[in-house]
């Protein structure tokens, strides 16, 4: 069975789960989470965002679940990774 990572899509709006392999090819705009988000947020209900920016066409994010969900570390790696290419 391959490991499977959720994502949140910035302009979709959406989580979705990819798998390890599928990673690498993800752009800088999908949100990779540790966890999903908890259905029992009073702020976004399980969905991650809060409202949509109507402006920016993307969609904001839960401040609550952010800090508890966002992998920080994937994204750092992510960047880093397109640096040294
Ligand atoms: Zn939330």
């Amino acid at each position: 069975m391959t490991e499977k990572n959720w994502y949140f899509s910035i302009f979709g709006g959406y989580l979705y789960e990819v798998s390890s392999e599928e990673e690498s090819v993800i752009d800088a705009f999908q949100i990779p989470l540790r966890k999903r988000p908890d259905s029992s947020c009073k702020k976004c209900h399980g969905r991650f965002y809060t409202s949509y920016n109507k402006t920016q066409q993307h969609f904001n994010l839960c401040p609550k679940c952010s800090k508890k969900c966002i992998d920080a570390e994937k994204i750092i790696q992510k960047r880093n990774a397109k640096k040294s290419k």
